[in-house]
C-alpha cells in the first residue's frame, strides 16, 4: 500500500568521478636556454622571431669573439709547431669546446688551416623559440641569454584537486582533458606528479597531468577541465591503475614501457612512475553497490530498509565506501541478493519512528546483526 520499490543489491563494476579545473603549462623538462659562453657582438641571428620553430642542432645566432679569433690563432700555431706543444694544442681545444666550438669545427679549422669568423650557437633541442633576448649588433657578455627554447610536444596540466579527493589519485591515472578552445574534443593525460605540499589559499593540491601535445592544441596558460575516473576495488579503494612501476618518456607520455631504458622518439631517459606492479581479477572489480536512493544518511548513521519477507522490512546500518554516480560501493552490512528499499524508504522509516521502533534516528532496539561496522 506504500509503494515501496526495492532492488537486489548487486555487484557491479564502479568508478569514482572527480572533476578538476586546472592549466596548461610547459613541460619542464623540455625547456631550454641558449647563452653565449664568450663576450662578443651578435653578427648575425638566424632565428630572429619568437615563435619559430627549430630542430635540435639548427643554427640559432652568430657571434663575432675576439677571445674566439685569438684561440684559433693559437690553435692553428699549435698545430704547425712540431712537437713539445701537444699540451697547448690540447688545452686550446678544451677551452674552445667550453666556449660552444664544436669538436667538427675544431676538426675543421685544423684540416683547413682557417679560422672561423664566428662563433655559432645552436639549438640544444627541438622545440619553439618562446624569447629572444638580443638584437643583431648588440654586445653580449659571457652567460647572457640569447634564447628561451620550448618543446610543447608535450605539456603539463596543473589540476587543482581538494585534500578530500587525494586519496583518491595516484600517478599513472589516466585522465580525461577538454579545453574551451577545442569543444567536444577529449584530450588524454596521465598523472605523473602529485604535490607534497597543499596550497594553502585555495586548500588544494596541485596533481600534475603529462599531455601528448604533438598535435599543438594545448598551449601554455590555457584553462581546461579535466575529469577522472578512478575505478573502484570490492573494499572500496582506488584500483590500480596498471600503469605503477612502468617507465614513461617525460616529453611523449604515450610512450610507456615495462622496463627501462630511452625513448625511442627523442631518446631522453625513460621515468618510472612511483607503485608496484598490481594486477587484479575481473572479479576484484565487482563492487557490491546500493542505489543511492535506498540509503537514508543522518549524517552519523546510514541505514537501508531490507525486505526480509514479501511486505516486510527491517532498517540495517551499513557502512558505505564512496559514491560513484548512482551507487555507493557497500563496505559491510548488506549482502548480494539482498532486496532493499529504494522508493518508499522514507515512509518506512516514518512509520518505523511513530510506532517506536529502531529506525534512523532512533538506534533503541536493533538487531545486533545490523550492526556491522
Ligand atoms: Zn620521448
Amino acid at each position: 500500500m506504500a509503494s515501496v520499490e526495492t532492488v537486489p543489491v548487486q555487484r557491479r563494476a564502479l568508478s569514482k568521478v572527480m572533476h578538476a579545473v586546472g592549466k596548461i603549462q610547459y613541460n619542464e623538462t623540455g625547456l631550454a636556454t641558449v647563452v653565449t659562453r664568450v663576450d662578443g657582438f651578435i653578427e648575425k641571428l638566424f632565428v630572429d622571431t619568437t615563435g619559430v620553430r627549430v630542430h635540435k642542432g639548427d643554427h640559432l645566432a652568430e657571434i663575432y669573439s675576439q677571445d674566439l679569433a685569438v684561440a684559433q690563432r693559437e690553435l692553428l700555431l699549435a698545430r704547425s709547431s712540431p712537437g713539445g706543444v701537444a699540451n697547448l694544442l690540447e688545452s686550446t681545444k678544451a677551452k674552445m669546446r667550453q666556449w660552444g666550438v664544436t669538436d667538427a669545427e675544431i676538426e675543421k679549422i685544423l684540416q683547413t688551416g682557417k679560422a672561423l669568423p664566428y662563433l655559432t650557437r645552436y639549438a640544444p633541442i627541438a622545440g619553439t623559440v618562446t624569447e629572444k633576448m638580443v638584437v643583431a649588433g648588440s654586445f653580449v657578455n659571457r652567460g647572457d641569454v640569447l634564447y628561451r627554447l620550448a618543446n610543447l610536444d608535450s605539456v603539463w596540466a596543473a589540476l587543482e584537486l581538494y585534500e578530500y579527493e587525494i586519496s583518491w589519485v595516484q600517478p599513472g591515472q589516466p585522465v580525461e582533458l577538454t579545453a574551451e578552445a577545442w569543444p567536444g574534443q577529449t584530450i588524454h593525460g596521465l598523472v605523473t606528479f602529485i604535490s607534497p605540499v597543499l596550497k594553502e589559499d585555495t586548500r588544494t593540491i596541485t596533481v600534475r597531468v603529462n599531455v601528448d601535445n604533438r598535435a599543438g592544441t594545448l598551449k601554455p596558460g590555457m584553462f581546461v577541465s579535466a575529469l577522472i575516473r578512478v575505478q573502484l576495488l570490492a573494499d572500496g579503494t582506488p584500483g590500480p591503475t596498471g600503469l605503477a612501476g612502468q617507465f614513461m618518456c617525460p616529453m611523449h607520455p604515450h610512450i610507456v614501457q615495462p622496463t627501462g631504458g630511452t625513448c625511442p622518439l627523442c631518446g631522453m631517459t625513460l621515468q618510472q612512475l612511483p607503485g608496484r606492479a598490481v594486477t587484479v581479477t575481473p572479479e576484484a572489480l565487482q563492487v557490491l553497490a546500493v542505489p543511492v536512493s535506498a540509503v537514508l544518511d543522518s549524517g552519523q548513521r546510514r541505514l537501508v530498509y531490507v525486505e526480509k519477507a514479501r511486505g516486510e522490512f527491517v532498517p540495517v546500518e551499513i557502512s558505505l565506501g564512496p559514491r560513484a554516480g548512482e551507487f555507493y560501493a557497500v563496505v559491510s552490512g548488506l549482502h548480494a541478493g539482498d532486496h532493499v528499499a529504494v522508493r518508499g524508504n522514507f515512509l518506512l522509516d516514518s512509520q518505523f519512528q511513530i510506532t517506536g521502533q529502531p529506525s534512523l534516528l532512533s538506534q533503541e532496539g536493533m538487531s545486533p546483526a545490523a550492526h556491522t561496522h
